[in-house]
């Protein structure tokens, strides 16, 4: 049997590994200067299954279009090469900024790397990866329930409810909405024949 994976991905920043230790108890580092992880970290979780840490990809300050460019490459031929091999797909982002970045995107004719991201994962998995809209400890209520609507919207082309299951509203960091997160995780991996899969997991 091949292995199988687990892929964790967002922007820098994003607090990508705040929730990859709340999710699954592997400690990957946490705050690290964005943008200085350009490999695909593996960490065996059980037999035969790996927890893929993968890079901050998207732009980063001081650094050139190549380094962007073949971090993002990386990426890419990974979930395209292995998309029958990744049993789960969780993509992180800070939803606070969403419709600011969006915004500021379209009048350049760009659309936002995160959606971009999803989309690309959704083509090649069938299915749209769990979502983690995160650091809602950091906004209003209202104005974290506008970004949602919002990056929904433009994720679906206009047919939120085609993706909203996939959705989490979290603070990874103040563990608010991981617990249910935590939970759809470890039953989809059951559902493909991985016993309690983070039991093994130091913590
Ligand atoms: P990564 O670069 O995406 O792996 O992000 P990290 O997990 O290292 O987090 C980047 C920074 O964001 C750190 O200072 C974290 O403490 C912070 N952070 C992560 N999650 C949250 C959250 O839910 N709320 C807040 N306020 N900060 C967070």
């Amino acid at each position: 049997m091949p292995d199988k994976y687990i892929i964790f991905s967002g922007r820098p920043n994003a607090g990508k590994s705040t929730t990859i230790r709340a999710l699954t108890g592997v400690k990957v580092p946490v705050g690290k200067k964005p943008g200085t992880t350009t490999k695909l970290n593996k960490y065996q979780i059980a037999t035969g299954l790996y927890l893929v840490d993968m890079p901050g990809y998207g732009r980063k300050i001081g650094a050139g279009k190549n380094w962007e460019d073949t971090t993002k490459n990386k990426i890419l031929d990974f979930i395209q090469e292995e998309a029958d091999n990744i049993v789960a797909a969780i993509h992180v982002f800070n939803i606070n900024t969403f419709i600011e970045v969006e915004q500021r995107l379209a009048k350049k004719g760009f659309i936002s790397v995160d959606v971009e991201m999803i989309q690309y994962i959704a083509e090649n998995l069938g299915e749209y990866p769990f979502i983690a809209a995160n650091k809602i400890d950091k906004g209003k209520e209202q104005d974290v329930l506008r970004n949602v609507g919002a990056f929904l919207e433009s994720l679906t082309d206009g047919d939120p409810d085609a993706a909203v299951d996939y959705l989490y509203a979290i603070s990874a960091k103040n563990k608010i909405g991981t617990g249910a997160m935590k939970n759809k995780l470890v039953q989809r991996l059951i559902k493909k024949g991985f016993t309690n899969p983070f039991e093994r997991v130091n913590r």
